[in-house]
């Protein structure tokens, strides 16, 4: 990704992701999140495409006010799910009137139940790699694709999981980010794995995703996002934050989960992690109190053009 280069020698960049707002409320909140992290000059924000398909015109709407209303570069998620190749094409072309050229490709889980069977649409894609190929062909997109550092959920094993990834990027992805996790070795290993596989592809950045907890509660939506639990000594030092009382400690619970994220991000920078990227769920307070642990903070100018 272009903005990554342009961050060269002014620290690692950080980005965030953003999801599309369901009602005025949730509008709200989004611009709320969306000024702050402006103000910290991120190299990127995404916009999440929400499952089946089902946020399609609030995706490409919002994240072509980012565009037009911001100064921060968008990146808009495109996934697969319920769509032909027809309709793929024409939201690409929505996306390219809005001023949007960063397209996060990803295949997309199935509405409803994620882990539930992948059905191809019958004039759709079956891979994310064919989307690749199909954004890439209509035009100057910079595309990005998702990488598994515990391996995809549907993948037989992690040798299978890195050859896709390495596909994806052959395609013509110029970068992957992948899915949250919490044991840094993790995303380690999968960096080695894909060195190991393919050295030309491996120089693409593997942009980590982190998700500071906040409750018990946020514990279960980073489950299902990560599609497996958190790590036993994490989930440990989460409820011994969260006390054996009656209600959970929410201040202990949070204050614990901000430690956890800020320890994960200092061991990246020092790995050499090309940019953090941070899951804000729409809400700027966690993330921002990260970023200020690890050093970053409210810059008089942009660090990009
Ligand atoms: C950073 C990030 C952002 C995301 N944003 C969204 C979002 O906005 N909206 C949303 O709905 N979902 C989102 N997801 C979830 C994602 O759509 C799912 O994880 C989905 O199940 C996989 O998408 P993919 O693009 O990796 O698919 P693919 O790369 O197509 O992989 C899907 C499965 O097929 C296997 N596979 C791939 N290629 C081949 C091949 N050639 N032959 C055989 N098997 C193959 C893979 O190993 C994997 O098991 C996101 C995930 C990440 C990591």
């Amino acid at each position: 990704m272009q903005s990554l280069d342009r961050h060269a020698g002014a620290g690692v960049p950080f980005s965030v992701e953003f999801s599309p707002p369901h009602d005025e409320a949730g509008e709200q909140r989004l611009w709320r999140a969306v000024r702050t992290f402006e103000r910290m000059h991120p190299a990127f924000v995404s916009m999440t495409y929400g499952a089946g398909g089902s946020t399609r015109d609030r995706t490409v709407r919002v994240t072509g006010q980012l565009a037009e209303e911001t100064t921060l570069l968008p990146v808009g998620h495109l996934t697969a799910v319920g769509h032909s190749v027809a309709e793929l094409r024409s939201i690409v072309g929505a996306y390219a009137d809005s001023g949007i050229t960063n397209i996060l490709v990803l295949r997309g889980d199935p509405p409803g139940d994620p882990l539930g069977e992948w059905e191809k649409h019958p004039d759709g894609v079956e891979y994310a790699e064919e989307l690749v190929r199909i954004v890439r062909d209509l035009g100057d997109f910079h595309v990005g694709v998702a990488s598994f550092p515990q391996g995809h959920h549907r993948s037989p094993d992690l040798d299978c999981d890195t050859a896709y990834l390495a596909a994806k990027l052959r395609a013509g992805a110029e970068y992957s980010i992948t899915q949250m996790f919490f044991d840094v070795d993790d995303y380690l290993r999968l960096r080695d794995r894909i060195a190991a596989l393919d050295p030309v592809e491996a120089a693409k950045p593997i942009i980590p995703e982190l998700m500071p907890i906040t409750s018990l509660r946020t514990v279960e939506r980073a489950e299902q996002l990560c599609g497996r639990p958190l790590p036993e000594r994490v989930l440990e030092r989460l409820h011994r934050a969260a006390g054996s009382g009656a209600e959970e400690d929410r201040a202990a619970v949070r204050a614990a989960g901000i430690e956890i994220a800020t320890e994960m991000g200092e061991r990246l920078i020092a790995e050499g992690a090309p940019c953090l990227h941070f899951i804000t769920l729409n809400f700027a307070k966690a993330t921002s109190e990260v970023l200020t642990n690890l050093g970053y903070g409210v810059t008089a100018a942009p660090l990009i053009a």
